[in-house]
């Protein structure tokens, strides 16, 4: 029997950053500056809390940050995910998914195949070098992360997906670029909504590029057909009319999908959030740190999931910012 919150929402999704350092500054995340930093556990820890889920019904995992790739020992560790195996009466394998900016990924895509990686997911803003380093405030980035991508493409890391978070005044007009790029790429670029989780405070409803506005724009350079996408899928999914590319649209200011979220995440210092939104978090690694076995730790979990919010409050009056900012929750 997989967890359930008390809205009847079934848990089976598990995010868990395991770091908040980041290589990158992009100016929809972060600030120019380095700040302080939560800090991180040994991978063991990350595991037992890993194990104990899988045990309570999670069946995806998707590793974050921060930038997960810069924290060594992450290719052992997705072997000893790969390990674990969800429950029910037909036992699958863990889906274990990776979100990296893809700095690095040239190099480490075969060998998280190898490990037992499922998937990838890489954060990509700009199809033009320039504008790419504008947004990252990081120099020659825009290669690095080309090769990355291919290399995971050739690795089978699949389905593969790139994100690119639109902020009005800094990438809208690469819109059309990136439907360009992902039927010449084959890989499924997902367009995300800028939402108000960014260190700099700097988000207004203005700045959000929204469903619509992608959609319009999209249909001036070709035609696109809406793909039927299951309830707890965050991206809505089209294809080109000609049945080249597809893209993906998450919206989570104008288009809530709150009802049909399946998420808990566990930062990079041990905390349960229940919601990118919230404005506490859950101390798991204290649990542990306290002694209690993973019975214990499996019903401060179930209490935990109780509390999970009903839904966020972005744009709304009684709006309040999360307690941390999304480099230190982990997207
Ligand atoms: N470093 C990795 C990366 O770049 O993908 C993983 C961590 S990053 C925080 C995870 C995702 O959150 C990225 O796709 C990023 O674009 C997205 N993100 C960060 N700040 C955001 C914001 N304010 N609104 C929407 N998405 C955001």
């Amino acid at each position: 029997m997989p967890l359930h919150d008390k809205f009847g929402r079934a848990i089976t999704d598990l995010r868990i950053s395991i770091t908040d350092r980041c290589n990158y500054k992009c100016v929809y995340c972060r600030t120019g500056n380095e700040g302080a930093l939560y800090g991180d556990l040994p991978f063991e820890d990350y595991l037992r809390m890993a194990r104990v889920l899988v045990g309570m019904g999670i069946n995806k995992i998707r590793l974050t940050g921060g930038e997960p790739l810069l924290r060594k020992g992450v290719v052992e560790f997705v072997r000893e995910l790969a390990r674990l195996r969800p429950g029910g009466p037909m036992p699958e394998p863990l889906d274990i998914a990776l979100t990296t900016n893809g700095h690095m990924l040239a190099e480490m895509a075969q060998p998280l195949k190898d490990a037992g990686l499922t998937r990838v997911t890489v954060s990509m803003d700009a199809v033009d070098p320039e504008r790419f380093a504008r947004i990252t405030r990081v120099p020659n980035g825009y290669d690095h992360v080309l090769a990355g991508i291919r290399a995971a493409r050739r690795a089978g890391l699949w389905p593969l997906k790139v994100n690119c978070v639109l902020m009005r005044g800094f990438n809208e007009d690469q819109i059309i670029p990136f439907g360009m790029f992902a039927r010449e790429e084959g890989v499924t670029v997902r367009f995300i909504e800028f939402m108000p989780l960014e260190e700099g405070r700097t988000w207004a409803p203005s700045t959000v590029v929204t469903l619509d506005e992608i959609l319009a724009r999209m249909a001036e350079y070709r035609p696109l057909v809406e793909i039927p996408h299951a309830r707890s899928e965050t991206a809505r999914r089209y294809r080109f009319e000609d049945g080249v590319g597809e893209i993906g649209i998450i919206a989570p200011v104008s288009h809530p999908f709150c009802g049909h979220c399946s998420r808990i995440r566990i930062t990079s210092d041990g905390k349960i959030r229940t919601c990118l939104f919230s404005v506490w978090d859950h101390d798991l690694h204290g649990e542990m740190r306290r002694g209690s076995s993973d019975a214990e730790l499996a019903e401060f979990i179930q209490s935990v999931v109780q509390k999970k919010e009903e839904r966020h409050h972005i744009g709304e009056p009684d709006f309040v910012p999360a307690s941390r900012t999304m480099v230190h929750i982990g997207g």
